[in-house]
């Protein structure tokens, strides 16, 4: 691993460079405004850029006060990355933001047309110098892959993505169909180019019920994100916020709790994903919005017997160790 320009072993945030044992209580998945890259200037009356900011800005100051200090947003460019949006956020609330390179799984020609060696340079670009020309450096690189498993390109942008890990040591973070448990063919991708998987986080594993398939997950020594709690009336085979509560609690009585973390994939505006109504229904069902966990998974945790200890371990330690680019 070429830790180059890193002099010390660190965190990467929006503000810069942050000290492991600073990071504190973390949500290693959210996002805040995802649209489409450009929205902002072409289509301002789908972007709502400065309305979002100011509700962020109030509901980032809350988690503060509420003991969440930083949070890891997992927008990639496509889905409308605003590392600029991210850092004055970060300014005004307190809370330390660590911002994504990478991509979806739907990917813009312009962007997936490209070799692989050639994507493999833009994250190391982005993740040595900066964002565009914002001087903003990701500390996660986030790929994804859909609910058709590996497609030719989004397996290329999982091989470029960790070679720009094995060159930087910034950590993956994934979102997978955890039902089709295809975070285990991302673990054999990762496994062959030879990656610590104690650097790769498994993301949305929560939808998936299988005990068995999160257990296999959590052996992998890969970090398992149970990353959409929160309640709302799931479709099809995705459980509901019960019982991915009850399934934390087995993994954590079945001693993996230095392999977990939780968090909400919340957004405070998502038009990318949540057509006006839904997202209405989504506020109306989850008025906690990102202090969801605080507020109610964590008490619920501490009724089943487990230790705020372990709870501090899922909410502090696990991210600091992932997030940190020095093992
Ligand atoms: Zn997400």
């Amino acid at each position: 691993m070429n830790l180059g320009y890193f002099e010390n072993t660190m965190i990467i945030t929006v503000k810069g460079p942050l000290q492991k044992d600073r990071l504190g209580r973390t949500l290693p998945h959210e996002h805040v405004i995802e649209t489409a890259p450009g929205f902002e200037d072409l289509f301002p009356e789908i972007n709502h850029r400065n309305t979002v900011l100011e509700k962020a800005k109030k509901e980032f100051g809350e988690l503060y006060e509420l003991g969440i200090k930083s949070v890891v947003d997992t927008t990639t460019y496509d889905i409308g990355r605003d590392p600029e949006f991210l850092l004055a956020l970060s300014e005004a609330s307190g809370v330390n933001i660590i911002c994504s390179t990478g991509c979806y799984f739907q990917i813009t020609p312009a962007f997936s047309n490209q070799s692989e060696i050639e994507i493999t340079k833009l994250f190391i670009r982005e993740i040595e110098h900066g964002i565009g020309t914002s001087g903003i450096k990701p500390g996660v690189i986030k790929v994804a892959t859909g609910s058709e498993g590996f497609t030719d390109i989004t397996h290329k942008m999982f091989r470029a993505a960790s070679k720009a890990h094995l060159e930087t040591g910034i950590p993956i973070t994934t979102h997978t169909w955890a039902q089709g448990e295809t975070g285990l063919g991302q673990l054999e991708i990762f496994d062959g180019f030879g990656i610590d998987l104690s650097n790769v986080c498994i993301g949305h594993s929560d939808d998936s019920k299988d005990i068995k398939y999160l257990k296999k997950l959590c052996d992998s020594g890969a970090f398992v994100a149970f990353d959409k709690l929160y309640p709302i009336d799931r479709h099809g085979e995705s459980p509901n916020i019960e019982t991915r509560v009850e399934n934390l609690a087995i993994l954590i009585e079945s001693g993996y709790s230095h392999c977990l973390f939780m968090s909400h994939d919340w957004s405070i505006y998502a038009p990318a994903f949540w057509p006006e109504m839904e997202e209405a229904d989504r506020k109306k069902q989850n008025p906690y919005g990102y202090k969801f966990i605080s507020m109610r998974v964590v008490p619920d945790l501490l009724d089943r017997s487990v230790e705020q200890q372990t709870i501090d371990q899922i909410m502090i330690n696990n991210p600091a160790e992932f997030l940190n680019i020095s093992k």
